[in-house]
């Protein structure tokens, strides 16, 4: 039954999506499912699978059909308000944990979605301080769920990007906007076609949002803070501008798992030390 459903459906991994649904379909682990193949399915068992195939078959992503996707070592809650974590994004994690800031750093992650970076972050670093933004209110609604189901405290504020934020300065802003340009043929493609397009694309270029975060972060960065974002594999250089028109010092980008451009970072420069020039004082003796 897993071969022939796997033989129906049209991905890239049809025999690990069979066994996901049939895992999910009967409660049984995928370990056991490999290691009992000839072991029968209940009428409503076979039942729910052939439903699940049906929409997997339709092209509806594994992850919304499940309802979940591991991200990092979480299990997140996912819906169709919002992005599936993808494993690249994992690379934007590590990178941010491989950053020198304070043991009580202050992070904020901006566009949230599931949660995913923030609670990542937040599971590796508990005594950061961790805020998270979204614009849809069922995105930072999923965020809070997945934050209680997970014992994480992070604090979701709807926002559109820094708009409701208190004054506040960061050591850390990470964010995984939408970045694909409003024409791309592939938003006709495989899962994206069934995510929200908010959560994907920003204008004509894929920047509009990017823009957005890098001009204004520093305005929330306390000196010597990081800025570190994720983009397009196409737009490592226009990013590195816009970090440097910004004013960032140290800016770099960094490869995801398929070893394209998919990240970029920049510091903000520490404070100067003096405005002003040093007087010096003639001697007022008399
Ligand atoms: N990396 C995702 C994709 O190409 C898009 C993620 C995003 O827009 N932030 O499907």
């Amino acid at each position: 039954m897993l071969q022939k459903a796997a033989d129906e459906i049209d991905s890239d991994t049809p025999r690990l999506d069979a066994e996901l649904l049939m895992a999910q379909a009967t409660g049984w682990s995928c370990t056991s499912l490999r290691a009992w193949p000839e072991r029968r399915l209940t009428d409503e068992q076979e039942e729910t699978f052939e439903r699940f195939l049906a929409r997997r078959m339709a092209g509806e992503p594994i992850a919304h059909i499940l309802g979940q996707q591991e991200f990092w070592s979480l299990t997140l809650k996912v819906n169709s308000a919002t992005l599936i974590p993808r494993p690249d994004t994992e690379c934007l994690v590590e990178t941010a944990l491989a950053l020198a800031l304070p043991v009580d750093a202050k992070v904020l992650d901006l566009g949230t979605g599931t949660g995913a970076i923030a609670l990542a972050l937040r599971s590796e670093r508990p005594s950061w301080q961790v805020t998270a933004t979204d614009v849809v209110p069922e995105a930072t609604a999923l965020a809070r769920f997945n934050a209680e189901q997970l014992g994480l405290t992070v604090d979701v504020v709807h926002s559109h990007w820094f708009s409701e934020l208190r004054p506040e300065r960061f050591n850390l802003i990470v964010s995984n906007p939408p970045y694909i340009e409003a024409d791309d043929q592939h938003l006709n493609e495989g899962d994206v076609r069934f995510e929200p397009r908010s959560a994907l694309t920003a204008g004509a270029d894929g920047l509009e949002d990017l823009r957005l975060i890098i001009s204004q972060a520093p305005e929330w960065l306390a000196p010597g803070g990081w800025l570190l974002v994720e983009h397009g594999f196409d737009q490592a250089a226009a990013v590195q501008e816009l970090f440097t028109a910004a004013g960032f010092d140290a800016v770099a980008s960094h490869q995801d798992y398929g070893q394209q451009d998919r990240l970029t970072l920049g510091q903000q420069r520490a404070a100067k030390s003096n405005h002003y020039p040093l007087q010096l004082q003639e001697p007022t003796g008399c």
